[in-house]
């Protein structure tokens, strides 16, 4: 089998860095003025793709992303860190989508770009779904190699392994497959300002979502109420071990 094209989700979520808050509806967060960037998982996915594409086990790498237009400004640094194109699924302006419909439209996209590997990361760390890999491998019914610590190609034979209880796990996977990004895979490059600069020739398509088989209406599942953590009290300093225990045992922690 030839070189692989790769396929590669890149979602737009809040930045790590910024305090969440929830929003006055108490349904959801607030995102408007809300520095966002690429999932962090999703990071490496895309590096992970752009190495094989490096090794010669890749020959393209798409980006894709399912979202609302501001997407395309993750599309957009996916591509300057070496995707050779993108394709958005755009969802209409305040839509909301679930894993599953998010699942249904990256189906779509695999049936519309035909690629022979899938690479996502194992988590957004904005709602947290962690079954994206999953759902789609389903959908696709394609085998799936979730959490990989380390991905080696030859054609369409894949080895994947990952961290699981008390020891590595080491896959035989055919391509086609769906892959799901642990921490450790690698660590991810910077895009830098020339590849920026190379990025805004790149092509970056845009599909309406609701073409590639996404269901009209709203999601199957629905969050209904978000609540922030309880604010944490002030610390207690103690004179020595023996309070600590008696405190402790004060309040039945032991
Ligand atoms: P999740 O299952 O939502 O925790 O996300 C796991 C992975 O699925 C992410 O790291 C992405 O690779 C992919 N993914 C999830 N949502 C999207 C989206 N809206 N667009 C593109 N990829 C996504």
């Amino acid at each position: 089998m030839a070189a692989l094209r790769v396929l590669v989700g890149v979602k737009r979520v809040i930045d790590y860095a910024v305090r969440v808050r929830v929003a006055a509806d108490g349904g959801s967060v607030q995102t408007q003025g809300v520095k966002h960037s690429l999932n962090p998982f999703c990071e490496i996915a895309l590096e992970e793709a752009v190495r094989l594409r490096e090794r010669g086990a890749a020959a393209e790498v798409i980006a894709v992303s399912v979202g609302t237009k501001a997407s395309q400004e993750t599309l957009r640094t996916a591509l300057a860190v070496g995707a050779d194109r993108a394709v958005l699924a755009e969802t209409p302006e305040g839509s909301v989508l679930g894993p599953r419909e998010v699942a249904l439209a990256l189906a779509g996209l695999v049936r519309r770009l035909e690629p022979q590997l899938v690479l996502l990361g194992k988590q957004a760390i904005d709602d947290d779904c962690n079954q994206t890999g999953q759902l789609l491998a389903a959908i696709l019914d394609w085998p799936q190699g979730t959490f990989a610590s380390r991905v080696e190609a030859a054609g369409d034979a894949l080895t994947v392994e990952r961290e699981v209880d008390g020891g590595l796990e080491r896959l035989r996977l055919r391509a086609p497959a769906v892959l799901t990004a642990d921490l450790r895979l690698n660590e991810p490059r910077y895009a830098t300002l020339p590849n920026i600069m190379k990025a805004k020739k790149k092509p970056l398509e845009v599909i309406p979502a609701a073409d590639l088989g996404v269901p009209a209406g709203p999601p199957r599942l629905r969050i209904l109420r978000l609540e922030e953590p309880p604010a944490r009290t002030a610390g207690e300093k103690v004179e020595d071990a023996a309070t600590l225990v008696q405190r402790l045992r004060d309040c039945g922690r032991i």
